[in-house]
């Protein structure tokens, strides 16, 4: 007979496979940390990494602490002291249940805790080596909880080698870290980076100003805060006016019952509020934060709990969607007809800003009529175009569709692509300047200030002197703060400001050690700096760019390969209409 093939893993061997899940990388031993503190109803939260977390991550609380027993049997599997049965799940409402985090991080690391539960009395420290307890003793320390994780997947090389450079590790902590800091206002963070401070938000530090150091000072100056109820659901936080909007979708936060998620229904949902009034990939910005009943949701169906499931997602989508729409539509009551300082219900309209000052924004609506020989959105999405006399033109030329100048000869018609075209004049030209660094660079009389958010912040850090090379003269203005003192001459008129953001968010998912930042720079710097389709161009601007295009070594495609101009003959018309 055939020997046994099946049997039981060892624990170590189980220990390392769950690890796996909940303990992807080092900014999820973060995110599990800063739940366990904030669980333990701390209100100051302080987190140190060493070599992005690779060789220490450690989070200090203030919280209730654990005695010596409890610490250590914190750190076996299913061990915890906030669920008991079944039922409990349908009313819970902390961070963690499952007693898998701290025993799947001590499974793969070297783990340290501190932690008293009392005032006065002894504090224990307890040393685990892969979840076997190696040393312990009494300690001092105030009441409160510190874990030090070192050497993280140090048993386990298969993780270790799939974790990314330091950067993005350290990138996706200060997410992880920044998601705490906009939904928990009432605790301190502190974040440092190999001694050196990230972030600092005080307790007495508001959720306006907690979103403009997490998502930068430009997202937050031109987002309004709403606040509603539907169906069971209370729906709060800050979005963005239809006017300021982003690339993608990468300053979107949604949270449900204060836990950060990643939502379809929730992000369809926001972008379903805004139908009509955004550009073709624009997105909004939002920290959106969703209450509901414990009950009505489930938290259970992803390993680090990234997403949920709600009971009825069509009814959730609808009210969301109608609710933030009646916001926007009160909003644009309100920055119209001025209402006085006492009203109440001002408080939920005013567009956040911090000095204090009111926010410009050109937010639209079509009541006035449409000028002749000038586009205006409806809020139907329809771009209505009132024609001008088409009589006494003084050129061969018109713009069609939005998009394309068709240039009519004697035997042919020509159509371009406007975004492709002028895409491939600036690539060609920022090619060139940075080749023989002779590009010409304009000064601006108003120099223009971005206030970025404090990862955005690091990148830039690093990136200035590649903007440099293209002609943009950047300076750091304090904080996460930046002045845009000069730009390439041949961009001067464009709206420099998004040009710069849209760029920044562009290099940042790539890895910069792996790509030519200056190469990839122009390549972005030209699709961002170009017209749009839907840009209205003059007879004049219409002749230049077709001139600088015949100008081109190759004018016949954008970077990216497409076509920038067809020429349509007379020979094909006449095949087309069955003359030949
Ligand atoms: P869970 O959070 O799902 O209960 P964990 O493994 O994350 O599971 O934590 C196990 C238990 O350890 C928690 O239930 C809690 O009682 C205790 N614990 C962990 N971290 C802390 C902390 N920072 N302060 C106080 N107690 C803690
Ligand atoms: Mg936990």
């Amino acid at each position: 007979m055939a020997e046994n093939k099946v049997h039981l893993l060892k624990d170590d061997v189980i220990g390392k496979i769950s690890a796996g899940e909940v303990v992807e990388r080092p900014a999820s031993v973060v995110k599990e940390l800063i739940e366990n503190a904030i669980d333990a109803a701390s209100n100051r939260i302080h987190i140190d990494i060493g070599d992005a977390g690779r060789s220490l991550i450690r989070v200090a609380d203030n919280g209730e602490g654990m005695n010596a027993e409890d610490a250590e049997l914190a750190c076996l599997r299913h061990a915890t002291s906030k669920l008991t049965d079944m039922n409990d799940l349908e009313k819970l409402l902390t961070l963690g249940f499952r007693g898998e985090a701290l025993a799947s991080i001590a499974a793969v690391s070297h783990l340290e805790i501190t932690t008293s539960s009392e005032k006065g009395r002894e504090a224990a420290y307890l040393y685990l080596e892969g979840a076997r307890v190696c040393a312990k003793r009494p300690a001092a320390r105030e009441r409160g909880t510190t874990i030090a994780v070192k050497n993280l997947f140090y048993n386990v090389p298969a993780r270790k080698k799939f974790l990314k450079k330091e950067s993005t590790e350290l990138a996706m902590i200060m997410d992880v870290v920044g998601y705490f800091v906009v939904s928990y206002p009432e605790i301190e963070f502190k974040l440092q980076h190999d001694g050196r401070e990230l972030l600092h938000a005080p307790v007495n530090m508001r959720l306006p100003e907690r979103i403009r150091l997490i998502l930068g000072g430009d997202v937050a100056a031109g987002m309004m805060e709403v606040d509603f109820s539907s169906h069971g659901y209370k729906i709060s936080g800050h979005i963005s006016v239809p006017a300021s909007t982003r690339k993608d979708k990468r300053s979107q936060m949604f949270f449900v019952n204060k836990r950060y998620v990643r939502s379809k229904i929730l992000s369809d949902s926001l972008q379903d509020a805004y139908k009509s009034l955004l550009e073709k990939g624009r997105y909004p910005s939002c920290v959106l934060f969703l209450e509901a009943n414990p009950a009505e949701i489930d938290v259970n169906i992803h390993p680090t709990k990234l997403l949920v499931k709600f009971d009825n997602e069509p009814a959730l989508k609808g009210s969301i969607s109608e609710g933030l729409r009646g916001m926007f539509d009160r909003y644009k009551n309100f920055s119209t007809v001025s209402m006085p300082q006492s009203d109440p219900e001002k408080k939920s309209f005013v567009p956040i800003s911090i000095e204090g000052t009111e926010v410009q924004t050109e937010f639209k609506y079509d009541t006035a009529p449409i000028a002749p020989g000038t586009y205006q959105t409806l809020s139907s999405g329809i771009k209505a175009y009132a024609p001008e006399g088409v009589s006494g033109r003084r050129c061969n030329m018109f713009q069609v569709g939005d998009c394309y100048i068709v240039k009519v000869e004697k035997n042919e018609i020509m159509v371009t692509d406007q975004h492709a075209a002028h895409e491939r004049i600036l690539y060609e030209y920022f090619s060139r300047s940075a080749r023989e660094r002779s590009g010409s660079v304009q000064n601006l009389l108003f120099p223009a200030r971005i206030d970025l958010s404090y990862s955005d912040s690091i990148l830039m850090n690093k990136l200035t002197d590649n903007f440099k090379t293209l002609g943009f003269d950047i300076e750091h203005f304090g904080e996460n703060s930046y002045i845009i003192q000069a730009v390439p001459a041949i961009l001067k008129d464009r709206d420099i400001k998004n040009v710069v953001m849209d760029v920044l968010s562009d290099l940042s998912s790539h890895n910069l050690d792996k790509i030519d930042p200056v190469e990839e720079m122009i390549k972005y710097a030209s699709c961002r700096g170009a017209i749009k389709a839907g840009d209205r161009l003059s007879d004049e601007e219409m002749m230049t760019l077709l001139n600088r295009l015949a100008e081109c070594e190759l004018p016949f495609t954008c970077p990216h390969g497409r076509p920038t101009s067809i020429t349509i003959t007379v020979d094909e018309f006449e095949k087309r209409f069955r003359r030949k």
